[in-house]
C-alpha cells in the first residue's frame, strides 16, 4: 500500500502537520511514524513552553502571533484546556542592554503591542530581586551588571506542551489518520522516478525520489514522505545528501522546589499578572526562571552556545556542574532566595537550531522537511503545520489562523526570507 502522506515524527511540528494535512484533504491516507511509544516523547514534552507575540521581526509576529492565537482559541472556544496562562514575560535589563533595544521597544509599541517598564524600586518590592550587585568582587569577575529596569510584556506565557501535543494527536486521529509508536525510521528511501529493473538501481543518471521509509517494522511507501523529527533531522538526511543546515545543541532545565517561605513568596510575586504568579522571568546574561505553579516548584534554565558541541546524544542527562558553575551562580547572585537550592529534578533535551534561528521547511524529490525550529517551536507549531499542508498542497500562500498569508517559500532553503528578529534579550 502507498500512503498520500507519511510523516516521521509526533512531536508537536509532525503533529501539527498531520492535523492541518487531514483536515485539508480528508480523504488522504496519512500515517504518523515515531519511534518512541507515545507522542510529544522528544523535545516537545521537555518543553518549557513559553510563548510570546511581542516579538520585532514580521516572520516571529506571522509564526507566533497566529499560533498562539490559535492555542487561545482551542482553549477558550474549543474548551480543550492546553494551561495557557498568560503570566508574562518579565526582562530584567542591565543598562546597556536597555540602551541597545530601547528604540526596538518604541518601534514594536507603535505597532500597538504593550509593555510596561518597571523601575528598580518596584522590582526589589515585588521580587526581592538585587537591583545593585556590580561593585561585589565576584559581580566584577563574573561580569555582571546591575539591574536598570525591567521591561513587563503581558502578551505572553506558559502553556503545557503535552496537552498541546494530545490535542493535535486527538484530532488528527478523530479525522481517520493513523500513527504507529515504537516504529522506528532507519533510512529514507531513495527510488528511481522510473524504475527498469535493474540491479542496484538508482543508478546515477536515474532521476530519483524519496519513496519512503524502512522502519523497525518493515517498509512503509508514500506519494511525500515528511521529516518532522527535530533535531534529529540531520540523522535521516544526511545519509541521503540533503543538507537541511540544522544542528542539535543540548539544553537544560533544572526543577527547585519552592520549599522555602521566600521562594514562595517570589513563585507567587503580586501585581505583575492576574494570576499573581511569578511572569517567566528573564536575568542577565540569559538565565531564566519559569514558575511550575502546579508543582509548586521553579524551572531555570540557560542557553549556552560557544563551547557547547553540536552533538546528538540518545540519552541526554542534564550536567549538575552546568547548573552550579553556571546557573546557580547567577541566580542566587540577583535573587538570594534561591541560596543553596539544589535541583530536585532536572532534564535534558535538544533545540534543533537552524542557520538563522527561523524554521525550516522545504520540498526535494518528493521529500518535505520540516525543522529547525530552534527552540521556539511549542509557539510556532501551529503555523508551521499549516505552511506545510500547503506546501504538499503545491499553494503558494499558507493561510494562518486568523486569515494571514504566509509565502510557504520564505521558509526554504533556497528562496528564504526571514526578518532578522531585533528583540533578542
Ligand atoms: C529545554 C527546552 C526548552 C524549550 N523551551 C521552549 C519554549 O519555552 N518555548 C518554545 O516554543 N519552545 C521551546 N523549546 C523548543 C521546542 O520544544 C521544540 O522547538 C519543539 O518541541 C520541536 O518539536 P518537533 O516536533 O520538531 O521535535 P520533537 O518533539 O523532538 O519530535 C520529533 C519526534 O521525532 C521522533 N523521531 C526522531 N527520529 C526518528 C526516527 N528515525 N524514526 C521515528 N521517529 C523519530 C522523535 O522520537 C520525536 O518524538 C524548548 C526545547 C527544550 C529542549
Amino acid at each position: 500500500m502507498q500512503y498520500d502522506a507519511l510523516i516521521i515524527g509526533a512531536g508537536v511540528i509532525g503533529l501539527s502537520i498531520a492535523y492541518h494535512l487531514k483536515k485539508a484533504c480528508p480523504e488522504n491516507n496519512v500515517l504518523i511514524v515515531e519511534a518512541k511509544e507515545d507522542a510529544g516523547l522528544g523535545d516537545s514534552g521537555k518543553s518549557a513552553a513559553a510563548f510570546r507575540t511581542f516579538f520585532y521581526s514580521r516572520t516571529n509576529i506571522a509564526l507566533a502571533t497566529t499560533s498562539v492565537e490559535f492555542y487561545k482559541y482551542v482553549q477558550e472556544k474549543l474548551g480543550y484546556n492546553l494551561n495557557m496562562r498568560y503570566i508574562g514575560y518579565l526582562f530584567l535589563l542591565t543598562k546597556r542592554k536597555y540602551k541597545d533595544i530601547r528604540d526596538v521597544l518604541d518601534y514594536i509599541s507603535k505597532r500597538g503591542l504593550r509593555f510596561e517598564i518597571i523601575d528598580t524600586d518596584v522590582l526589589k518590592k515585588r521580587l526581592g530581586v538585587r537591583t545593585s550587585i556590580s561593585y561585589e568582587r565576584d559581580s566584577k569577575l563574573m561580569g555582571l551588571e546591575d539591574i536598570h529596569l525591567g521591561v513587563l510584556v503581558k502578551e505572553a506565557g506558559i502553556m503545557d506542551p503535552m496537552k498541546l501535543v494530545k490535542f493535535y494527536e486527538e484530532q488528527f486521529v478523530k479525522l481517520g489518520g493513523k500513527i504507529l509508536y515504537n516504529t522506528k525510521v532507519h533510512r529514507l528511501i531513495v527510488e528511481p522516478r522510473r524504475p527498469l529493473g535493474l540491479p542496484n538501481e538508482p543508478y546515477p543518471w536515474q532521476d530519483v525520489r524519496i519513496a519512503g521509509v524502512k522502519t523497525s517494522r518493515g517498509v512503509f511507501k508514500a506519494k511525500k514522505t515528511i521529516v518532522a523529527t527535530g533535531a534529529q533531522a540531520p540523522q535521516l538526511l544526511d545519509p541521503i545528501g540533503i543538507d537541511a543546515h540544522i544542528k542539535p545543541k543540548k539544553r537544560q532545565i533544572f526543577v527547585i522546589e519552592a520549599s522555602t517561605p521566600p521562594l514562595r513568596k517570589l513563585l507567587r510575586a503580586r501585581n505583575f499578572n492576574k494570576e499573581n504568579i511569578l511572569p517567566l522571568t528573564i536575568l542577565p546574561k540569559g538565565v531564566y526562571i519559569r514558575p511550575a505553579i502546579e508543582e509548586n516548584s521553579f524551572w531555570v534554565g540557560m542557553s549556552d552556545y560557544i563551547g557547547r558541541a553540536f552533538m546528538w546524544e540518545e540519552e541526554p542527562k542534564p550536567e549538575l556542574r552546568f547548573y552550579f558553575n553556571g546557573i546557580y551562580m547567577i541566580l542566587f547572585k540577583y535573587f538570594p532566595q534561591f541560596s543553596g537550592a539544589k535541583p530536585a529534578r532536572a532534564w535534558a533535551g535538544f533545540y534543533d537550531i537552524s542557520l538563522d534561528y527561523q524554521p525550516v521547511v522545504f520540498e526535494v524529490e518528493d521529500l518535505i522537511v520540516a525543522a529547525g525550529t530552534s527552540g521556539s517551536g511549542i509557539m510556532k507549531a501551529d503555523a508551521i503545520g499549516r505552511i506545510v499542508k500547503s506546501l504538499y498542497l503545491g499553494e503558494k500562500y499558507a493561510e494562518l489562523y486568523g486569515g494571514e498569508k504566509f509565502k510557504v517559500k520564505d521558509l526554504s532553503l533556497d528562496e528564504r526570507r526571514v526578518e532578522k528578529e531585533k528583540l533578542i534579550i
